[in-house]
C-alpha cells in the first residue's frame, strides 16, 4: 500500500436503519483512511429488522458478509473478512439493534470486540445464555469514556434517554496528521428528556460540551427520525402518564385484575406500571420470558428500582393470594408476538421455538394460569405500529374484549373498535418540537453542521428534514447501502447504493407429518440471502434450535435455577443462578471494584 499522498477520506455506510419501507436492521459502518493510506473501521449497531408474515421469514439482518470472520458451519473453512471492523459500539439494547448478534453467531461469523454500556452487555450475555451460547467478547463502558478505536479513530460515549436503560450515542472523531478530520455524532435512538425515571438520562449540557470539545472541520449527525411528524401528539412526560394510568384503574373498581402489555425491554415504560402500582399498594407479576430477562440484566447492573414491587414467589402463589386486592400484571404483548403464526397454525406447542407472548396467550384463552373475564382491565398504552403489530396488535385487543376484559388505549393514528382512549404513556422517541429545540442550540456550538435523518422510514426522515431546514440545519436524506465521505464540510455520495440490495433473513421449518426430511422436534433454522423484499437469492446455512421446555437440555435447567432462586434474597440470588449469570455476577464484582 502507498505510503504516502493517500488521500485522508472517512466514509460512513448504512448498512441497515434507512430501508425503503420499514424501521429495524439498524446498522452502520465508519471507514477512515489516513494521508499514509491505511483503512480502518468501526461498526454502530447490529440489529433485526421484522418482516411481512407473508415473506414467510421471521427477521432480517443487514447484510454485513464482508465485515466479520467466518468459520463454514458445513466445511469448517475460515473465511477472513474483506473489510474487518475493529469494534462494535452498540447504543441500546432493543432487538432492533442487537437482535442480529445472536444470529450472525448462529451462521458462524465471529463478532468484533463490542463497547456497550452495563444493562446493555448483561442483556446480551442473558440472551446468548438463554440460547446455551457462549457470549461474545464485550466490555462496559459509560459516558464520558473515550476509546481509542484505532490509530485514529477516538469515540466518546454520552448519555441520551430513550424507553430503555443505559442508552449511549457516540461522538466518533477520525483524525489525519494528529488534526481532527471529521466527527459523526450517532445517538442511536432517543429522547432529550433529561429525568428518566430509570437509569442514566440525556444531558444537554454535557452533550453541548462533548460537541464542542470534539468540533473538527465536518460534523455530522444522525438523528432518530422515529417520531418527527409535524404534527405528533404533545409529550406528556412520566408524572402525568402515571397519574393518567392511576385514574383509568381507580375509576373501575371492579376489574380486580390489571393487565398491562409492554415492549419487554422498555423498562421507562415499565416504570410507570411500578409507580402505580406503589400508588395502590399492591404487587405485581412480571409474566414472559423477556421480562424475566430484563429483571435479571437489571438486577445484575445494580438497578433494583422494581423490586419491591414485584412479586416474590410463583405465578399461582400470586394469583391466589388473599392479601391483594387489586393484581397487576406486567406481561409480553405490546406487539401481540405469536399471533399470526398461530392463526396459520405453525406450530405453537411447549416447546416452539417461534415465541408468543404472554398477553397473546392470554387472547387465545392458551395462558396456562391467567384466564380473561369481566374482571380484567387491560392497559393497552403501545401505540399502533402499522408495519409492526399493525394487523395483530387490533386483533389480540378484540380477542381480549371478547372474553369480558375492559380495554383502554393510548391514543394512536389508529382507533380499535370503540375502545377508551386515554394517553397513557409517550413515545420513546423525541417528537419533531424536541429535536428542534435541541438542534436550535446545537447550532450555536456547531453552526455549519450537518443532519442525517436515521430510523424511520422514507417519510419519517423527510419529516426531519423538513424541519431541519426550518431552523436553518443542512440535511442529507441518504439511503441503506451508500458510500457516505464526510470532510470538507460537507456530505458527498462516492458510492451508490447497490441494487439489488439483499438482506440476510431466517426462516423456521418445524417438523410436519409431510416432512421429506428429518426434523428434530425443536425445528431447525434457515438462513438465507433475500432481496429487499423478501425474494428469497440463496440458502447459507442451518442451524437446530436450541432444546426448549423443561426436563430438555441445558437451557431447561437454567431456566428452573433462576425460577427456584426467585425468593432468595438478591445477593443469594445471583449466587444460586446458573453458572453463566454467576459469571457475570462475578465479573460485575470486579469491575466494580476496579472502578471505585
Ligand atoms: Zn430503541
Amino acid at each position: 500500500m502507498a505510503k504516502s499522498k493517500a488521500k485522508p477520506q472517512t466514509v460512513l455506510k448504512f448498512i441497515g436503519g434507512i430501508n425503503k419501507d420499514r424501521i429495524g436492521g439498524n446498522c452502520s459502518v465508519l471507514e477512515h483512511t489516513d494521508e499514509t493510506g491505511k483503512t480502518e473501521r468501526i461498526m454502530f449497531d447490529l440489529g433485526s429488522m421484522f418482516t411481512p408474515y407473508e415473506s414467510g421469514f421471521v427477521s432480517a439482518y443487514p447484510n454485513v458478509d464482508e465485515y466479520f470472520d467466518r468459520t463454514d458451519l458445513t466445511t469448517g473453512e475460515t473465511h477472513k473478512a474483506a473489510k474487518p471492523v475493529n469494534m462494535l459500539f452498540i447504543t441500546h439494547a432493543h432487538e432492533d439493534h442487537i437482535g442480529a448478534l445472536i444470529n450472525y453467531t448462529k451462521m458462524g461469523y465471529k463478532l468484533p470486540p463490542i463497547k456497550a454500556s452495563g444493562f446493555t452487555r448483561n442483556f446480551i450475555r442473558l440472551s446468548f445464555a438463554a440460547e446455551g451460547m457462549e457470549a461474545p467478547e464485550m466490555e462496559k463502558i459509560k459516558a464520558g469514556d473515550v476509546i481509542e478505536a484505532g490509530d485514529n479513530i477516538k469515540v466518546e460515549a454520552v448519555n441520551v434517554s430513550h424507553s430503555i436503560i443505559d442508552s449511549l450515542g457516540f461522538n466518533t472523531v477520525t483524525y489525519n496528521k494528529g488534526k481532527p478530520y471529521a466527527s459523526i455524532i450517532n445517538n442511536g435512538d432517543f429522547l432529550t428528556e433529561e429525568e428518566m425515571p430509570v437509569g442514566n438520562s440525556f444531558n444537554k449540557k454535557d452533550y453541548l460540551e462533548t460537541l464542542k470539545r470534539t468540533k473538527a472541520p465536518t460534523t455530522v449527525i444522525c438523528m432518530d427520525s422515529t417520531s418527527t411528524t409535524p404534527h405528533g401528539s404533545e409529550r406528556i412526560g412520566f408524572n402525568k402518564a402515571v397519574e393518567n394510568t392511576y385514574n383509568v384503574i381507580m375509576e373501575r373498581p371492579s376489574r380486580s385484575l390489571i393487565i398491562s402489555p409492554v415492549i419487554s425491554r422498555s423498562v421507562q415504560n415499565m416504570a410507570i406500571d411500578i409507580a402505580v402500582a406503589r400508588k395502590l399498594n399492591t404487587k405485581v407479576w412480571l409474566d414472559g420470558k423477556w421480562l424475566e430477562t430484563v429483571k435479571y440484566a437489571m438486577a445484575l447492573s445494580g438497578y433494583l428500582d422494581f423490586d419491591d414491587v414485584i412479586y416474590k414467589g410463583s405465578i399461582q402463589g400470586y394469583l391466589s393470594d388473599k392479601g391483594i386486592s387489586r393484581k397487576y400484571i406486567i406481561c409480553t404483548g405490546a406487539f401481540a408476538q405469536g399471533l399470526e403464526n398461530y392463526e396459520y397454525n405453525l406450530g405453537i406447542d411447549a416447546t416452539s421455538p417461534i415465541p408468543m407472548a404472554s398477553a397473546t396467550k392470554m387472547a387465545l384463552d392458551l395462558h396456562p394460569y391467567v384466564k380473561i373475564d369481566k374482571n380484567v382491565l387491560v392497559l393497552a398504552r403501545q401505540r399502533i405500529i402499522e408495519e409492526i403489530n399493525g394487523r395483530t396488535g387490533p386483533k389480540m385487543l378484540q380477542l381480549l374484549a371478547s372474553q369480558g376484559a375492559e380495554i383502554v388505549m393510548t391514543p394512536g393514528s389508529r382507533h380499535v373498535s370503540n375502545f377508551k382512549e386515554v394517553q397513557m404513556q409517550d413515545s420513546g422517541h423525541a417528537n419533531a418540537k424536541a429535536v428542534k429545540l435541541l438542534m436550535t442550540d446545537v447550532k450555536e456550538v456547531v453552526p455549519d453542521i450537518i443532519v442525517i435523518p436515521i430510523h424511520g422510514n422514507p417519510e419519517q426522515c423527510r419529516n426531519t428534514e423538513e424541519i431541519m431546514s426550518e431552523i436553518g440545519v443542512k440535511t442529507y436524506v441518504a439511503g441503506n447501502q451508500e458510500g457516505l465521505e464526510i470532510g470538507q464540510g460537507k456530505i458527498v455520495n462516492i458510492e451508490p447504493k447497490i441494487t439489488p440490495l439483499t438482506w440476510y433473513a431466517a426462516k423456521i421449518i418445524m417438523p410436519t407429518p409431510s416432512s421429506e426430511r428429518d426434523i428434530p422436534a425443536e425445528g431447525i433454522r434457515e438462513y438465507w440471502e433475500v432481496t429487499e423484499d423478501y425474494q428469497p437469492i440463496q440458502k447459507i446455512c442451518e442451524v437446530q434450535n436450541p432444546a426448549r421446555g423443561y426436563n430438555r437440555g441445558k437451557y431447561s435447567n437454567h431456566e428452573k435455577k433462576l425460577e427456584q432462586a426467585e425468593s432468595l434474597p438478591y445477593r443469594e440470588k445471583m449466587r444460586k443462578t446458573s453458572k453463566r449469570i454467576k459469571k457475570a455476577y462475578d465479573l460485575r464484582k470486579k469491575l466494580d471494584k476496579r472502578s471505585r
